[in-house]
């Protein structure tokens, strides 16, 4: 049987959830928040293991009874992992709910297929009302196998905008505020402060601190099956979160999916500072007219690389998230005499074209907005010293 990958760092928390169990004192509903790809379901799916396991020790599951096996395998019956998923096309009402539940089947046995594998934000992902309307019945249900049945809920903050409407949030509302004695969920979230109010707070938090580059760069290699550069070079764009450090890594002779979009927020940065004005109008008209919610991955990486020009700027490049780009970086402080003050006044571009995103606002109006606000901040105080 193909099990999951082990869970790395995270031990304080690890700590806490053992002596909780111990005694007897676990929160029947949890929130697992961190950084994306910080470890956050993989620690959920820990935490299910550990308490459905059969003789756990001081150091969490024991690793070799049936139920830890059935659990590392994604197989346990009492073991429900919810995540979002695409809405299946062309079908409606009771057909959704099944449709639902069986594109989740096709994904688990894809995850048991290949663990590993990074993927991006989708903005056609959702926790959507019919997956969460199966969850609430099976919690009604009496576990199958061991005493208590655990559900994760990964990406909760997805239960809410997909459909503008409240019914999957309130599902799960419903079972927060009365759980059934045998149940225990996990919700797990990037953005917590995305959650309905009245589902954050019947959760207990535990918040996961990214971990540390050693820890990353050791799991790349050997995990992953790369050479060492390119483990320290990943772990290092990691930021301390395995499941991203993995979406830089090549996805055979193709890019991995983050490393492409780290170079195409580059390319944009470079359009908006470019001297005609008509790069930074091409970039934005190359924006698909939809789907604005794949921005915001883009903006991210925007914004770390006006943070990285910030820090050239400052003379602080030991502070660079993006090492192997120091030299351009270098190049584009000098040609527009950029300061650490003008670049960071181009960060409210950036953070107004994020609220438009979610807002699914089009994303050429966006990305045309934006970008010449951000080429206003950088390069006003050049063009104004030039004129002088
Ligand atoms: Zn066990």
């Amino acid at each position: 049987m193909i099990e999951l990958h082990p869970l790395v760092g995270h031990q304080d928390a690890r700590d806490a959830l053992i002596r909780a169990r111990a005694a007897g004192k676990l929160p029947s509903a949890l929130l697992v928040r961190g950084m994306r790809g910080v470890g956050k379901q993989r620690l959920a799916l820990w935490l299910a293991q550990l308490q459905l396991c059969e003789a756990p020790t001081d150091e969490g599951p024991c690793g070799s009874c049936r139920p830890c096996r059935l659990a590392l395998g994604l197989e346990h019956p009492d073991l429900h992992w919810y995540f979002p998923l695409p809405r299946p096309k062309g079908v409606a009402g009771d057909r959704l709910a099944e449709a639902l539940e069986a594109a989740r089947a096709d994904a688990l046995a894809e995850i048991r297929e290949e663990p590993l594998k990074a993927s991006l934000a989708d903005e056609m992902q959702g926790l959507y009302l019919g997956l969460m309307q199966s969850l609430r019945r099976r919690a009604q249900s009496r576990p199958t196998m061991s005493d208590v049945q655990v559900f994760i809920i990964a990406d909760a903050e997805l239960l809410v905008p997909q459909e503008s409407s409240p019914e999957a949030a309130n599902a799960i509302l419903k079972l927060l505020e009365e759980p059934p004695a045998a149940t225990r969920i996990i919700l797990t979230s990037s953005e917590p402060g995305r959650l309905l109010p009245t589902i954050r707070s019947r959760a207990v938090p535990l918040h996961l601190a990214p971990l540390s580059r050693d820890d990353v760069e050791s799991f790349l290699a050997t995990r992953c099956g790369v050479d060492d550069t390119t483990a320290r070079w990943a772990a290092s764009l990691g930021q301390g979160a395995i499941g991203r450090a993995l979406g830089f890594l090549p996805d055979g002779d193709d890019l991995g999916p983050l490393e492409s979009v780290r170079r195409d927020a580059f390319a944009l940065l470079e359009a908006a500072l470019s001297d005609g004005r008509g790069a930074a109008f091409a970039a934005a008209l190359e924006q698909r007219s939809s789907g604005a919610r794949r921005l915001i991955d883009l903006f991210a990486f925007l914004e770390d690389w006006l943070r990285d020009l910030a820090a050239v700027a400052a003379g602080a490049e030991d502070r660079l998230i993006s090492r192997d780009a120091r030299t351009r970086l270098r190049e584009t402080v000098a040609r527009l005499s950029l300061s650490p003050a003008a670049v960071t006044s181009a960060y409210p571009a950036l953070e107004e074209a994020r609220e438009l995103a979610r807002g699914n606002v089009n994303p050429q109006l966006i990305m045309t907005r934006m970008l010449t606000r951000i080429r206003r901040s950088l390069r006003a105080p050049a063009a104004s010293t030039a004129s002088a």
